[in-house]
């Protein structure tokens, strides 16, 4: 592999096919696989790696919002497209670029279906979400009755799926909640059935629930983090391979004397003669202010180099002292080895943050 010459995130094809292979392995053939490429594919790039999960025949994608979906569309994704967090003023939009709305609530349910007559829609596929215990978004059981009679009368709309999502699936401690989400789902479900004359499909797991909860993965399973490469515990992230790589170079490297100060404010002050190196990554391209004065480190040559003072917009400076290396070297903020949960376990934060993180500035690029 060549190495970096500029701060970039190089993204593994092969990655994301070992993961999608893997994850689709835990399911029975029948369950349907809905890849979760919001907020740019967890920090990836949404179109590449929607139209490589499409080329692999994935069934359904899912984003947030609207506007991620209409990004998918323009890219030439013709799959369907589940928007999970639609808002009113977004309906006309969805049904112009052939999304599917998640519908949470009776706000949104009566608008779509305003909107659906409207634009003289028959049979507009929506998704019904039910809340079960995350309470976040979704109907209440409470609810089927009202939803069924809306349903009656009109035809603008068609039930594709019902959904909920699971609060807590990575977690072994909280497996009793779990468990209870998991029926009251399945109450929820039948009870909607029996209502209707057709049958949609029923999803509720995300990655951890494809990999703890087999019982639950019912007609379609919902998996973000697991497709680039992150599991929510080491037993899950072992068979995941991350599909992200964070790299950057050195651009120039500094001899500093005792108390010698590094950075703005002042922040870091030398204790010996030391060594910096200076890196063309800062806060703007994903690497918060949090990760600065020894938070957070980087991998210079195989060691740990500190980030020291204060995380700059486009710059960190590292502590080099015991690191042999040269201005020119690259450096690793995580990959496949360093892992972005391990950054993430010494930020106090998930993975899910640290990938999310990178800005759009910092360059994306391909590998196989
Ligand atoms: C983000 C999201 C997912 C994906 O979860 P992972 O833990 O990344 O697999 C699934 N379902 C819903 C409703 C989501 O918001």
């Amino acid at each position: 592999m060549p190495k970096a010459q500029e701060t970039i995130l190089e993204i593994d094809r092969s990655a994301l096919t070992h993961n999608y292979n893997y994850l689709k392995s835990k399911l029975q053939s029948k369950t349907k696989f809905l890849a979760v490429v919001k907020a740019f594919a967890y920090g990836n790039d949404a179109e590449k790696i929607a139209k490589h999960l499409q080329w692999l025949n994935v069934d359904y994608f899912a984003v947030a919002y609207t506007s991620e979906g209409v990004a998918l569309r323009e890219a030439g994704i013709t799959k369907p497209i589940l928007v999970l967090h639609p808002q009113i003023v977004n309906f006309k939009t969805i049904i112009k670029h052939c999304l599917e709305p998640s519908l949470y609530n009776t706000n949104v349910l009566n608008a779509f279906i305003t909107v659906a007559n409207e634009e003289a829609q028959t049979n507009y596929p929506v998704h019904i979400k039910f809340n079960t215990g995350l309470n976040r978004l979704g109907f209440w059981e409470s609810d089927v009755d009202y939803i069924i009679n809306k349903l009656k009368a009109t035809s603008s709309i068609v039930i594709t799926s019902i959904f909920s999502h699971l609060a807590a699936s990575e977690d072994a401690n909280e497996a009793d909640f779990t468990v209870n989400q998991i029926k009251s789902f399945k109450v929820i479900a039948t009870e909607f059935l029996s209502k209707l004359d057709y049958k949609p499909l029923l999803h509720l797991c995300n990655t951890s629930g494809v990999i703890n909860y087999p019982e639950a993965h019912l007609d379609m399973v919902r998996c973000g983090i697991g497709l680039y490469g992150f599991g929510n515990s080491a037993n899950e992230d072992k068979y995941l391979k991350p599909i992200a790589s964070l790299k950057s170079i050195i651009s120039q490297i500094h001899k500093i004397e005792p108390n010698e100060t590094v950075g703005y404010n002042r922040a870091y002050v030398a204790k010996t003669y030391e060594k910096t190196a200076t890196i063309p990554i800062g806060h703007a391209d994903g690497i918060g202010r949090h990760l600065g004065n020894e938070k957070g480190y980087v991998i210079i040559n195989g060691q740990k180099a500190s980030i020291i003072g204060n995380v700059c917009m486009d710059m960190i400076m590292v502590n080099i002292t015991t690191i042999n290396c040269k201005e020119g070297d690259e450096v690793i903020i995580f990959d496949g080895n360093n892992k972005a949960t391990d950054l993430a376990t010494s930020l106090n934060t998930i993975s899910y943050e640290i990938i999310t993180s990178i800005s759009q500035r910092v360059k994306r690029s391909f590998i196989e």
